[in-house]
């Protein structure tokens, strides 16, 4: 088995040409291009796909076909930019006919994205569909974990629904409108987590945060337009027995500049 020296990738680029080269897995064969990820280097936001479909394959970019699209809108409703985010996928090349990727492709390319979660240092990690959440929680079930806000290693672990599951489902795609409105209470409970002793209550022991939200730093009012307080009642209301955050959070609109490009929130 070959061993890999991720310390030799010191950029997001140097992890791309690497990616784009590879052959560690069997994937390597049936591409027409790696596709590495895409988004800015500074992103504080990680978004972590399954791995490339057909389009994606095409193009050597994530999330540019179908699934994409609905990634675009579901962003745009928060609102996220593209270029806000850093956007990859637990494998860098596309599966025959989009099945599942196999737990050797799986491991074979794992350090590509220890690496680019290392060089971007996200505060938080939003993961699409269950292999992506896997990566993170093993024992998680996507099912019950979407939209929760969970933490992995000191950052926020926020996991959606896959698009692609969306787009079969629309139970599913609404599930993925209303949890992705949480994601500026996810990047606020983010920057509180990096505070030096500020701590989540483990997503296993299912107790909620007693912690009221710091006081803002620069009350200015953000421009963001309005994320719906309580979007459709009955997710915030089920939200309150998740692990984390209570409307404490939820009512102060708070702008904590000099994190990076999350800011904006
Ligand atoms: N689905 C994924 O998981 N990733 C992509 O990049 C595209 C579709
Ligand atoms: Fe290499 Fe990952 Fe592509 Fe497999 S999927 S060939 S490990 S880049």
């Amino acid at each position: 088995m070959t061993t890999v020296n991720t310390q030799s990738w010191n950029s997001i680029g140097e992890i791309a040409t690497a990616v784009r080269s590879c052959t560690k897995c069997a994937l390597h064969s049936g591409r027409t291009n790696a596709v590495p990820g895409s988004g800015s280097d500074k992103a504080g936001i990680l978004i972590i796909g399954e791995g490339p479909g057909f389009n994606e394959d095409e193009q050597g970019l994530p999330f540019v076909g179908r699934s994409g699209k609905l990634l675009d809108e579901l962003l745009a409703a928060v609102p996220i930019a593209r270029e806000d985010v850093f956007i990859t996928n637990v494998v860098k090349c596309r599966p025959p006919n989009n099945r599942d990727p196999l737990p050797d492709e799986v491991i074979a390319c794992r350090p590509f994205l220890e690496r680019q979660m290392e060089l971007l240092d996200p505060r938080v990690i939003v993961t699409l569909g269950r292999h992506s959440l896997l990566r993170f929680y093993p024992e998680g079930k996507i099912s019950k974990d979407h939209g929760k806000i969970l933490e992995w290693e000191g950052r926020v672990l926020f996991p959606l629904y896959h698009p692609a599951a969306g787009l079969r489902n629309p139970a599913i795609k609404r599930d993925l409108q209303a949890d992705v409105l949480r994601l500026p209470e996810a990047i606020r409970e983010s920057l509180r987590l990096s505070e030096p002793t500020a701590k989540l209550p483990d997503p296993q022991a299912d107790q909620p945060t007693q912690q009221a939200a710091e006081a803002p730093e620069t009350p200015e009012t953000p421009e963001t337009p309005e994320t719906p307080e309580t979007p459709e009642t009955n997710v915030a209301e089920a939200q309150l027995s998740e692990p984390l955050l209570t409307s404490e959070t939820q009512d102060k609109k708070e702008t904590k500049q000099g994190d990076r490009q999350l800011g904006m929130f």
